[in-house]
């Protein structure tokens, strides 16, 4: 159901008190509004976590990866939730050492390498969006993602969990990911979940983000059993990253961006 004009008047009425009562954006927040209703009203946020504080509750000795326990493979220090170099010092003590150095650490050259062409996305395509960047991504979500989800995750934790990056192109055709560049309010690294409300409404079971400084990266968790039964992994609504008083620096838009090991396919 579409947001109401009343609850987009209200929620934009209470963003312009938060950005301190100063006017000439009204406009923003009237979309920022929108958009956040409607995302909100389509999917819940279920995991939230600022990287600039220790996992709470992350002290299981059983990897998420390969399913094994201590005694039968090695956990040492909590490797990083986030992909790349930036970890905030948010750590899962859900992946073990041999799952770390295998199937993710080889992704962190090429997500810091894709990363650090996305802040000049407003001028310049990035660099192009390949298996490893969605897998990278996915791991991480994976690692946030709350216990009682992972049981539609079979494929997808078979997938972030195998280190042959030989992966069958077929099955990522309609995955996606959308890059934000914007002014969100948080500077540390952080990563956050949100689950579809209702299995009739479109998008993805799963929605995910990465953040650091202005920018947001937001994918599906491909290969979800609950989109098993749909045609095409389909587009969750836009969140209001960009809008607001985040399209106060000028910079602010959203991007698009579909696997382009595909278009090589
Ligand atoms: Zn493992």
């Amino acid at each position: 159901m579409p947001p109401t004009q009343q609850s987009v008047s209200d929620l934009a009425y209470e963003l312009w008190l938060r950005r301190g009562r100063e006017h000439g954006g009204d406009q923003r927040d009237w979309l920022a509004a929108t958009a956040d209703l409607r995302f909100f009203g389509q999917y819940e946020l279920i995991a939230h976590a600022p990287l600039d504080q220790p996992a709470p509750g992350r002290t299981g000795r059983r990897c998420r990866f390969c399913e094994r326990s201590a005694g039968r493979t090695t956990f040492q220090t909590p490797p990083p939730i986030w992909p790349g170099g930036h970890d905030g010092g948010l750590r899962s003590g859900e992946i073990c050492d041999e799952c770390q150095a295998e199937c993710r650490e080889p992704l962190v050259g090429p997500f810091d390498a894709f990363w650090s062409t996305l802040g000049a996305i407003e001028r310049a395509r990035p660099a192009p969006l390949t298996l490893a960047i969605l897998k990278a991504v996915a791991a991480s979500l994976v690692l946030i993602t709350p216990e009682d989800e992972l049981e539609f995750l079979g494929d997808t934790i078979e997938w972030v969990g195998n280190p042959d990056q030989d992966d069958d192109a077929s099955l990522f055709t309609d995955a996606w990911c959308r890059v934000y560049l914007g002014d969100p309010p948080r500077r540390q690294p952080w990563a956050a979940l949100a689950r579809r409300r209702d299995d009739d409404a479109g998008g993805p079971y799963l929605v995910g983000w990465l953040g650091r400084d202005d920018l947001v990266i937001e994918s599906p968790i491909p290969l979800c059993v609950r989109d098993q039964d749909r045609d095409t992994l389909a587009l969750s609504p836009e969140r209001s990253f960009v809008l607001g008083s985040f399209a106060a620096t000028g910079r602010a838009r959203s991007t698009l961006l579909s696997p382009a090991v595909l278009e090589r396919a």
